[in-house]
């Protein structure tokens, strides 16, 4: 879902302000500074990354049989790159 002019943003919420809405209503992914950009031939889709990342910003499709990010969540903090046993994950600059 889209922020319009009519609404205010993430941005807009004071310090310890109430958030209006529920999380998942609010792009943050423009927080990130790094993005993670995974290797396609290192990955052995062994979840782990699905499992530690602090924002759920990684998700299991089995359709695909693959995993895909979400970077209108993710905020570039790395922790999927430091704990992909296959190193398989770099950060890059955006
Ligand atoms: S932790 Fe690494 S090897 Fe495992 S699914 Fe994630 S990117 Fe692939
Ligand atoms: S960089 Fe952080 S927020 Fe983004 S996918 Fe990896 S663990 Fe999740």
């Amino acid at each position: 879902m889209r922020v319009t002019a009519k609404e205010k943003s993430w941005k807009e919420i004071s310090p310890a302000g109430v958030c209006w809405k529920a999380s998942t209503q609010f792009l943050t992914g423009d927080w990130k500074t790094y993005k993670p950009v995974r290797d396609l031939e290192k990955c052995t889709r062994c979840l782990l990354c699905v499992l530690f990342c602090p924002d759920g910003a990684i998700h299991w499709k089995p359709e695909k049989g693959d995993i895909e990010f979400d970077y209108n969540f993710c905020k570039g903090c790395g922790i999927c790159a430091n704990e992909c046993p296959a190193k398989a994950i770099e950060m890059k600059l955006e």
